[in-house]
């Protein structure tokens, strides 16, 4: 059997394709609801999203959502929803596209000139960290207007703190990216629609929910894993509630300072860089503003005066109505979240009247954290674990509710390959 500790959207995704492959796993999940910080929160009829606001309905997230019978739930928008961003006082249209980036109002002229040069620039030099890397490819105005904070505000986290090795170079891998990104853009125009922003009608937790309805008995919630031990062949796992549970191969689909805490007494160098691993934490305050707005949200450009990085429109996403969700904290002010929640709450009400021009009221606070992917990161190089232990969390690949997916379908596969034939019925 594999142990998986953890039931956030890693482990679930995880077991659920080991489950499809015929190989039996157990998941412990500590909370008593399963999800991690995929999860959602009713306020009255208002679905709050605790953590991510949106997926994007690409062909793994779908073929997901219809073999757990979620498709009927499902809420999509529109694919050519605007995003902004707030800088010089106002909201811009972020451009999204080459034809916009020639239009936008976001940048002056010289600085479009700048970033038309980018085919012209190298790629990734080592040890480059992602902020230096993109004010060389695109100018420094570009940078702070626009793609330092959205590619920092993925990870609420600070480009300049970023190591390209860490937290940018699997995707340009991904995306084809050699020398240019422009120009990958360039050749990928047209080629795919973009994938629509999507949720379910009761919020993405409802994801969570249904894969462990599928997986029966093999989730165990309210069952924090407690310790682990490395035996001649296997492991055995310590759980509330379970007692010791001897298993073939375990997974730590848990925040790295919980895996770190599980493995400290038997690899304690090792564990000890698994704890160092920085997160980010984040205020989440939930407005509702009666507003004509109509986009994705907005983010707040690098040099602007505003605690707020970034504000989701979930009305204009997903017809909830008057909601919008401002995010506050982060690596620019880590401290935010040690605030009372009605001085967070009367900052984003504020800060949304200044770049919305709409009153806000705040209906809920809530806190949540993000690894960081900064130099932190560099301390599990070279790091060597036994070869029936496995990671999978957010942590240690693209954090991304996608990237997720994609990370525990792989991991499934290389799991089944090893197991021993169980002939245990797949989900
Ligand atoms: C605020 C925020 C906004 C985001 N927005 C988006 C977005 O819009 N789109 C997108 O695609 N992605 C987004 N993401 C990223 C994505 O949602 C996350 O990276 C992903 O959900 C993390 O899933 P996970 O399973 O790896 O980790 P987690 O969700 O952290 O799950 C880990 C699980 O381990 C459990 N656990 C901990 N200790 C133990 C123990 N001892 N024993 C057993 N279980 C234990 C925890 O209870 C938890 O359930 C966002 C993330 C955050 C935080």
């Amino acid at each position: 059997m594999i142990g998986v500790v953890g039931g956030g959207i890693s482990g679930l995704v995880l077991a659920y394709e080991l489950r499809r492959l015929g190989v039996d796993v157990t998941v412990w999940e500590a909370a008593s609801v399963p999800g991690g910080v995929m999860r959602s929160q009713l306020h009255g009829d208002l679905v709050l999203e605790l953590g991510p606001q949106r997926a994007r309905l690409t062909g793994p997230f779908r073929q997901l959502v219809e073999s757990v019978g979620l498709s009927e739930e499902l809420v999509t928008a529109p694919t050519d929803l605007p995003l902004y961003m707030y800088h010089r006082g106002r909201l811009r249209r972020a451009p999204l596209s080459l034809s916009q980036a020639v239009t936008t109002d976001l940048l002056p002229w010289w600085a479009k000139a700048r970033v038309l040069a980018e085919p012209f620039t190298a790629g990734p030099r080592a040890g480059e960290l992602v902020g230096p890397f993109l004010r060389r490819k695109f100018g420094g105005a570009a940078y702070r207007a626009l793609l330092g904070p959205l590619y920092g505000g993925l990870y609420a986290s600070d480009p300049d703190r970023m190591p390209v090795k860490h937290a940018l170079q699997r995707t340009l891998v991904e995306l084809g990216v050699r020398r240019s990104i422009l120009w990958r853009m360039f050749r990928g125009a047209g080629q795919a629609a973009a994938s629509a922003p999507c949720s379910f009608r009761e919020g993405l937790g409802a994801l969570p929910l249904a894969i462990t309805r599928k997986l029966e008995g093999s989730v165990r919630l309210e069952a924090p894993v407690r310790m682990l031990r490395k035996k001649a062949v296997g492991w055995e796992v310590t759980v509330d509630g379970a007692g010791i549970v001897p298993v073939d191969a375990v997974v730590l689909a848990c925040p790295s300072d919980t895996a770190a805490g599980l493995l400290g007494s038997a690899y304690p160098e090792e564990a000890a860089r698994l704890s160092a691993l920085r997160y980010n934490r984040l205020a989440l305050v939930y407005l509702k503003s009666e507003t004509r707005l109509r986009g994705l949200g907005f983010q707040v450009a690098f040099g602007e005066s505003l605690e707020t990085r970034g504000v989701t429109w979930n009305e204009s996403l997903f017809g909830r109505p008057g909601l919008h969700t401002a995010y506050l904290g982060g690596m620019k002010n880590p401290e935010l979240s040690d605030w009372d929640d009605g001085r967070i709450a009367e900052i984003a009400c504020k800060e949304f009247e200044v770049a919305t021009g709409y009153r806000a009221e705040a209906i809920h606070v809530s806190r949540t954290r993000i690894p960081a992917w900064d130099e932190t990161w560099d301390g599990l190089e070279g790091v060597e674990w036994p070869s029936d232990l496995y990671f999978c969390s957010n942590y240690t690949a693209r954090p991304g509710i996608l990237g997720r997916i994609t990370e525990a379908k792989r991991l499934a596969v290389t799991l089944a390959a090893t197991a021993q034939p169980t002939g245990y019925k797949p989900v």
